[in-house]
């Protein structure tokens, strides 16, 4: 079962998360797979994919946010556009669309930032968000400090971690076809009163007391982790390997209905929204060309039927709503 495990290491502020995705992420493989159209993801695709997934996660689970952590990457290549979206109770969904053939061993560069027009957007969409409410969203290059393209996801978003938390972060992501899992590492502010060492002493300085020395230690404890390890191995095991000598404080696995599972938020009320805000005339013709509107959900892949009688019902005034883009005719 897919489990998430959270720890802190005792009198340090350095706190860690492990994530292992197994029957989440083999169910969404599952529905691609099954999709005729779309067919199944391509490797590198897959494992952008399950790693995004298990960037996701931990990133919500590290944040206290009543709304969706939904992680982009929109891309100049074969690759347009994938998307991994989490809930504040770790129901999570993903989907990627691929156009074109993706080479079996194509890096991230030449699947998404062909022509320097790569980039990866991080969401956080409010619950219950009010008409005309914007999400909040942070969007960083697919470019190291240097000017060279970044070929790892977890590069990407430990910047992102930097620019909006002002934390050093050290992320370890992995994914194939059958396990998407991450371990996330995070200095704590030790100022405040938040300070795990109780607030006992001042700390004026984290880096002046060598604070960030125990950060930096775990960190690359942390970063000597490979990606069969992260893939093959129990959460238990990968942490009592890489952390044996330090002091490690571990909370309650989030497992089953608390953990990480596969859950759509797709309902037949969207995509008739959806249908609304294309607008009665492009409706019309799409009615005049085929008889019905089929619409399909990318993320599980449930179909959508509205015929006429249907169609004609969305477009009555009782049942418009004010969306985006489907002003009332
Ligand atoms: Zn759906």
């Amino acid at each position: 079962m897919s489990e998430l495990h959270k720890f802190l290491f005792d009198g340090l502020p350095v706190r860690g998360m492990l994530v292992r995705l197994t029957d989440t992420w083999t169910e969404m493989l599952r529905r691609r797979a099954s999709n005729t159209q779309s067919g199944a993801y391509p490797e590198p695709v897959q494992q952008l994919l399950g790693e995004m997934l298990a960037a996701a996660a931990l990133m919500q689970a590290n944040i206290k946010f009543d709304g969706a952590l939904i992680v982009q990457v929109s891309g100049d290549g074969p690759v347009k556009l994938a998307v991994a979206e989490v809930q504040p109770d770790l129901a999570m969904r993903a989907t990627a669309s691929v156009r074109g053939d993706v080479a079996p061993d194509a890096s991230l560069s030449a699947m998404v930032n062909l022509h320097n027009q790569g980039r990866c957007a991080i969401t956080l969409d409010p619950r219950g968000r009010f008409p005309g409410q914007q999400p909040y969203q942070g969007v960083v290059p697919l470019f190291g400090d240097r000017g060279e393209k970044l070929e790892r996801l977890s590069e990407v978003l430990e910047h992102y971690m930097l620019q909006s938390e002002q934390l050093d972060t050290t992320l370890v992501l992995a994914a194939n076809g059958s396990v998407a899992a991450g371990l996330l590492i995070q200095r704590l502010p030790t100022q405040g009163s938040g300070n795990l060492d109780g607030g006992a002493q001042a700390v004026p300085n984290e880096d002046g007391i060598g604070r960030s020395e125990d950060y930096r230690r775990i960190a690359l404890l942390a970063a000597s982790l490979q990606r069969d390890e992260l893939l093959g191995l129990d959460a238990d095991t990968i942490l009592r390997r890489l952390f044996w000598e330090e002091s490690v404080t571990r909370f309650e696995p989030m497992i089953g209905d608390t953990g990480p599972r596969f859950a759509c938020t797709c309902s037949r009320e969207k995509v008739g929204a959806m249908i609304v805000g294309l607008g009665a005339e492009e409706a019309q013709s799409i009615l005049d060309e085929r008889g019905d509107v089929e619409v399909a959900c990318e993320f599980c892949g449930l179909q959508y039927h509205f015929d006429p009688i249907d169609v004609t019902q969305l477009f009555q005034p009782s049942s418009i709503r004010a969306e985006p883009g489907g002003a009332p005719h």
